[in-house]
């Protein structure tokens, strides 16, 4: 097992890296901007080393400063959390040059399933459904109409490089694909340094589902059952439970067998995420590969019992999985609601000071945070400051301790989403189940 692990991150994931570590006896060391010198993930490690200014160019990305911290206080394993440099190949190499442990899957696969092109096409080799779309990445707008004409409209037209729901488009007809395709290829080049992009059938009103695998590296692999994360603004999550209300055991059994083929035929050995959406007829369409822990695993955590970031620590020190397929049970319900700094009805982002916090508590809540009374959100960093997730012994016992715990949940000084989220627990559909990609935009729509 490890001695020391450094911790390529912040806030509240850094926080639950450390947590997981002291109960491993490893020791930690927490990396830090000059404007986080006051954070909870500082306090907490055992050693800190300030990389760099408040940017996280010039600090949490930087990874010449990162790869000095960890030689400095001779950490033998680095967690990048996720986020940041979760997903960057160039970081777990390098580690690996340096004698250093990634605590992650190989930088092949890093790469393999960032390239989401690349990414479907070994999928969907392992035998498993993909949104039908076009078979490598467009170069043209020409050939982008051919493929569209061939699937039908709507399509998506997306970055090979995407992520956190940004590069991506929906085209309804030809006229709409032509004016858009040159706007999409800068916006790629733009957000993720690479004009690649491909094309995607749009699955109307789907269901976002995804699968927690764990998988060591003498090839054993399970999976942890879903999440279900379709409450979604932006083609980002905001809202994510397990077991999911429309998955059934049978559909459950399938996806996760598919999950578990996927990742055997590459080699995978780390924690990592499987992403479908399902149709209104239940087929399923893999979408994407997270390689890393997922902001949402305490739902999975809370109906399994499974510490997925000791799992992960393990799985790096080269231990097998003491799990077996036969023994994941998954007990009750769970439900995550993040938590951002932002207005409720805007969703723009409201830094600054917290002038007064109650966190709830009580039976079957969990709150993982890095926010303190008088602590200040930063404006440089995402807005999530909290995730609230409970754990009841169904649906309804879970949304009825959501409701008490958004209640019991105050946060003066700054504008937060708790709000917008009892909006939602308290919304009809919500509470039948019943609910697609869409809900957040039919919500808002008079
Ligand atoms: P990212 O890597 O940016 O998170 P994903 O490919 O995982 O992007 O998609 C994020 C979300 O965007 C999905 O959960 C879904 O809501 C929506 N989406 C993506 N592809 C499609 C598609 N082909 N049809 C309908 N919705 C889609």
């Amino acid at each position: 097992m490890f001695n020391k692990i450094l911790i390529a991150n912040r806030s509240e994931i850094a926080l639950r890296i450390i947590r997981a570590c002291k109960e491993l006896g490893i020791k930690t060391v927490a990396i830090h901007s000059t404007a986080d010198t006051n954070s909870l993930h500082v306090r907490f490690a055992d050693e800190s080393v300030c990389i760099g200014p408040p940017e996280s160019i010039k600090s949490y990305l930087y990874i010449p400063a990162i790869i000095s911290a960890a030689e400095i206080t001779g950490a033998d394993a680095i967690h990048p959390g996720y986020g940041f440099l979760s997903e960057n190949p160039s970081l777990a190499e390098i580690c690996e040059t340096c004698g250093i442990k990634f605590i992650g899957p190989t930088p092949h696969n890093i790469r393999l399933m960032g390239n989401k092109v690349k990414a479907r096409n070994t999928i969907q080799a392992a035998g498993i459904s993909i949104v039908p779309g076009s078979p490598e990445k467009v170069e043209t707008a020409l050939e982008a109409g051919e493929i569209a004409e061939k699937i039908g409209y709507p399509v998506m037209l997306k970055a090979s490089a995407g992520g956190g729901g940004r590069g991506m488009r929906i085209l309804k007809n030809k006229q709409d694909l032509y004016d858009s395709f040159g706007l999409v290829q800068s916006e790629a080049t733009a957000a993720f340094a690479d004009p690649h992009i491909y094309l995607e059938k749009y699955i109307e009103k789907p269901r976002h589902i995804e699968f927690q695998i764990v998988a060591d590296e003498e090839g054993n692999a399970i999976h942890l059952g879903e999440r279900d994360c379709s409450i979604q603004r932006r083609h980002q999550k905001l809202i994510e439970e397990s077991p999911s209300p429309a998955i059934s055991p049978e559909l459950r059994k399938e996806m996760g067998d598919c999950a578990i083929m996927a990742v055997k035929s590459i080699n995978y050995q780390s924690v990592g995420t499987l992403e479908f959406l399902i149709d209104r007829d239940n087929n399923y369409y893999f979408i994407e590969m997270n390689t890393r822990i997922q902001v949402e695993h305490p739902v999975t955590e809370m109906v399994t019992g499974v510490d997925l970031i000791k799992e992960q620590i393990r799985i790096a020190a080269g231990e097998s999985l003491t799990i077996k397929q036969k023994d994941v049970k998954i007990f009750g319900h769970s439900i995550e609601c993040r938590i951002n700094a932002e207005d409720p009805d805007t969703f723009i982002p409201s830094p600054g000071k917290i002038t007064a916090l109650n966190m709830p508590g009580g039976p079957g809540v969990r709150v993982d945070t890095a926010i303190y009374s008088d602590y200040t959100v930063l404006p440089y960093y995402d807005s999530l400051i909290a995730k609230l997730i409970v754990h009841g012994m169904d649906r309804e016992d879970a949304i009825a301790k959501m409701n008490r715990a958004l209640e019991e949940f105050h946060i003066e000084g700054i504008k937060t989403t708790i709000p917008f989220h009892k909006k939602v627990l308290s919304h009809k559909d919500f509470l039948k189940g019943e609910f697609f990609t869409d809900f957040i935009e039919k919500l808002n729509s008079p």
